[in-house]
């Protein structure tokens, strides 16, 4: 028998209905018109949004289990979400939006030893007096690797990233790091690591936390219950423990004691570390030696800024999963002027995807050249004074204080130019504003720099290279 839409859907209802109550079955799924069946897709047309993402939420499980019997493993669903408001039109109009096919992340029950142990552990993410030890993952599913788009810029990282999600604390990646500048993947990369381990192996403990929320609860945990041992506890029974922004940790010395005590002991018993940090462990600071050097124990993997053909991909997978179509052109404008970082990337998708929407626009070149346009300017914006003068003193090797002096040594004069011709070119700030921050200069003086500066250019090589060094260290 030929398989269609309505035949593979009819006994995808069978199957549900025998495994979910009455009254679930007549409201989610009896409303609900298969569409369409392209090798191995099932496409079925859903009343509304919120409809599908109640679906989504509660019943991906069972749906997956169903297709999967009718269509086998490769089997995919897809929605066809009716738009509100577009009743009153004869042809409905929809959008289409593939399963994720990923249920919420579930409880961890994980049964303690009691060795070492005279009183229950207490998990210092459930409120105290809670008697069962629920571990909570953290992780969130849409976080995975299928999400994940490969290119040269993470290409080592992806791949270490998934050797250890298939054998945790089983390969020479332990610890693993991940490094890399803000909005590159670190913190998605890391919990793909971990939802792809609970996929393969349901049974070990994965638990992922920033280093704030880890800071806070040794903080917690040290000050006002006095139970440091029952922290440690908690922190060496994980299996695979994700530590996202370890820099935190920076000059944070009883914190770093725990964190090695946890780490040793992990690391000993064959369990998995994966730790994301935004510096090399050779760039850190305020970090013990001891530390550091376990940091460089296992492999470090840099996430760099995607290069075009990746934007490409992490655009459409963005737009796909969004339910959006959107002409190529526009995606090509994107991808070509948001280089640096991938967090940018999804606002302007985000800002696209909502102007269209509120002004009934189409998915323009035009539009997008708007949105583009402004957030390359709130980029601009947020260049303060404070922070040009702290990259012009790095790019000199001089300390702050030296540049903000009333030293004349000329090397430092010319630094200092550098600042406030800079502050005045990129900030809003006015010329006495400037000269305030900049060592309580007056206006005049500001004024003569930016014009000092200018003339320098014009006639001394190497003061333009320092120009343009400079220009490019403030453009990110
Ligand atoms: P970081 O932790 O390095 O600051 P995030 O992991 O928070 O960055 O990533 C920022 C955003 O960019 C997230 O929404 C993430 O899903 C997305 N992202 C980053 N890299 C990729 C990639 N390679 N493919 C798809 N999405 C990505
Ligand atoms: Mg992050």
């Amino acid at each position: 028998m030929i398989k269609t839409a309505e035949t593979v859907w009819a006994a995808c209802l069978e199957f549900i209905k025998d495994n979910i109550t009455p009254v679930g079955f007549k409201t989610w799924f009896e409303p609900i018109v298969p569409v369409k069946l392209e090798g191995g897709a099932l496409t079925i047309q859903v009343p509304s949004k919120f409809f599908f993402e109640f679906l989504e939420e509660n019943y991906v499980k069972i749906l997956r289990s169903a297709l999967v019997r009718e269509l086998g493993k490769e089997a995919r669903l897809l929605y066809d979400v009716r738009l509100e408001n577009s009743y009153s039109s004869k042809v409905p109009q929809t959008v289409k939006i593939p399963s994720s096919n990923r249920a919420p992340m579930q409880p961890q029950n994980v049964n303690f030893p009691s060795k070492n142990i005279s009183r229950e552990v207490k998990n210092p993410f459930v409120i105290p007096g809670l008697q069962k030890v629920k571990v909570e993952s953290n992780l969130n599913p849409n976080y995975c690797f299928e999400n994940f788009m490969e290119g040269e810029s993470n290409r080592l990282g992806r791949s270490a990233g998934m050797a250890v999600a298939n054998k945790p604390g089983g390969t020479s990646f332990n610890p693993l790091m991940i490094y890399g500048g803000v909005g590159l993947g670190k913190t998605h990369l890391a919990h793909a690591i971990g939802v792809q381990v609970k996929d393969k192996y349901p049974d070990k403990t994965v638990l992922y936390v920033s280093t704030e929320k880890f800071i806070q609860q040794y903080g917690d945990a040290v000050l006002k219950n006095n139970n440091r041992n029952d922290f440690l506890h908690f922190y060496q029974m994980i299996d695979v423990l994700i530590v996202d922004d370890i820099q935190f940790l920076s000059g944070k010395t009883k914190t770093q004691d725990a964190f090695f005590q946890i780490f040793n002991e992990l690391h000993q018993n064959g369990k998995q570390v994966i730790l994301t940090s935004d510096k090399a462990p050779v760039d850190m600071q305020d970090i013990e030696q001891r530390l550091l050097s376990r940091f460089k124990w296992g492999l470090s993997a840099e996430l760099q800024a995607p290069d075009y053909e990746t934007r490409i991909n992490i655009l459409k997978n963005r737009l796909y999963r969004d339910g959006v179509e959107v002409p190529e052109e526009v995606i090509e404008f994107i991808a070509k002027h948001i280089k640096t970082n991938v967090r940018e990337l999804e606002g302007v998708v985000t800002s696209l995807i909502a102007q269209s929407a509120f002004n009934k626009k189409e998915f323009s070149l035009t539009l997008a050249k708007g949105i583009v346009d402004k957030f390359v300017k709130n980029t601009k914006k947020e260049v303060s004074v404070d922070y040009i003068q702290k990259v012009v003193s790095k790019y000199f090797e001089i300390d702050l204080a030296t540049l903000q002096s009333k030293t004349r040594k000329r090397h430092i004069v010319q630094a200092r130019q550098l600042a406030m011709y800079f502050s005045k070119k990129l900030t809003k700030s006015s010329l006495a504003s400037i000269g305030s921050q900049i060592g309580k200069r007056d206006h005049a003086t500001v004024l003569h720099a930016c014009k000092t500066v200018d003339n320098l250019t014009a006639t001394d090589k190497q003061f333009k290279k320092y120009v343009d060094d400079i220009s490019k260290k403030l453009s990110f």
